[in-house]
């Protein structure tokens, strides 16, 4: 283990949330130190939008950027006013007292007067064959009806979305708007989404369900040609052509090793007790981007609550 190293501000993440933050707090002069995480097959610096292909819905960008596009560009301002980072994970902290302690996966060992947590949330997978090479190659393959529905890949196609919450119907909901069909592959026979949108989903002439159904694979070379499906009350396989699929089956936010040390919701999630705030349960601790958000995480809205720790963390730190 090397020497504990003293910082200001450690900012923890790397997608719009962390580098927001990262602007303000250097632009500040809090020389904010990033730990931006490391690469996984599911996770790596720079976060969801990194696996995303073209980014439309991002103001300021009329003829779209690319996700690794718009990641760069934050973290080259970031840089421009001095943050500086590293590709580590944090894998354990201390945040009971101060300072703050903090540990990564490349043993260091840092101590900070205030943390930004902006770890993100990962989309849930199916984890079956073909899955993941169609999501990554843009072959029509996508955890984020809202990030790439509207693309022209989609238009007047059959769309498949796998998922009975919420979410999954939001997404076949929002692909009526695009594609020809949209097929609700769902694992039971019973929808875990509220009434109302059970309601629209079910009146809509454009949605169908396929009920206690699984799929076992995602077929296609370039882009997405078919799934194999099981049904999980008969065991009868079938196939199902299709263009693209959305996987909608909830999100996970990287907050494992802060269990103990600030307060989570029951899913996860890091709470925030005041409305409209980013401080923690943990004093000098804020929480920024989809590690605290559920609801909207959009890119948009990771980079305002990411503006809004780094304007507390320079009021908290200030005040001390
Ligand atoms: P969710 O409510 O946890 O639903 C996940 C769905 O995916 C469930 O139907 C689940 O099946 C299914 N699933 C999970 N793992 C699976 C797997 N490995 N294979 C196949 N299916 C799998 O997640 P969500 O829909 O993302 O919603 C999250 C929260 O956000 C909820 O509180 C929701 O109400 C909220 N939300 C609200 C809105 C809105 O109000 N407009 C929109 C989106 C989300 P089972 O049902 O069998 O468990």
């Amino acid at each position: 283990m090397s020497e504990r190293k003293k910082e200001t501000l450690i900012i923890i993440g790397s997608g719009p949330a962390a580098w927001t933050a990262a602007i303000y707090a250097a632009r500040a002069q809090l020389d904010p130190f990033v730990i931006e995480g490391s690469f996984h097959r599911t996770m790596v610096p720079g976060g969801q939008l990194m696996f995303t292909t073209e980014v439309e819905n991002y103001p300021g960008f009329p003829d779209g950027i690319t996700g690794q596009a718009m990641m760069e560009a934050f973290k080259k301002q970031a840089q421009r006013f001095g943050t500086r980072s590293e590709m580590e994970d944090v894998v354990r902290v201390d945040f009971s007292g101060h300072p703050h302690i903090l540990w990564t996966s490349g043993d260091d060992e840092y101590e900070a007067d205030a943390v930004i947590v902006a770890t993100g949330a990962n989309a849930r997978w199916m984890d079956v064959p073909g899955e993941e090479r169609l999501a990554q190659s843009g072959g029509g393959v996508s955890a984020c009806a809202v990030c790439d529905g509207a693309l022209p890949h989609f238009r007047d196609k059959v769309i498949a979305i796998v998922g009975g919450g919420d979410s999954a119907l939001e997404d076949a909901l929002y692909m009526t708007k695009f594609a020809s069909e949209v097929v609700v592959i769902h694992r039971r026979d019973e929808l875990r989404a509220s009434k109302i949108m059970q309601d629209r989903a079910f009146e809509n002439p454009k949605i169908r369900f396929l009920w206690n159904t699984v799929v076992t694979e995602v077929v296609g070379d370039d882009v997405v040609e078919r799934l194999l499906l099981a049904n999980r009350a008969t065991g009868e396989a079938s196939e199902l052509e299709v263009d693209g699929l959305f996987v909608a089956i909830g999100h996970e936010p990287n907050t494992a090793f802060l269990a103990g040390q600030i307060e989570l919701e029951e899913s996860g999630y890091i709470r925030a007790p005041t409305s409209w705030r980013t401080a923690t349960s943990a004093a000098g601790v804020f929480a920024a981007g989809d590690a605290m958000d559920d609801f909207y995480r959009q890119a948009i809205t990771a980079a305002g609550t990411g503006c809004m720790a780094a304007l507390e963390a320079e009021r908290w730190l200030s005040h001390r």
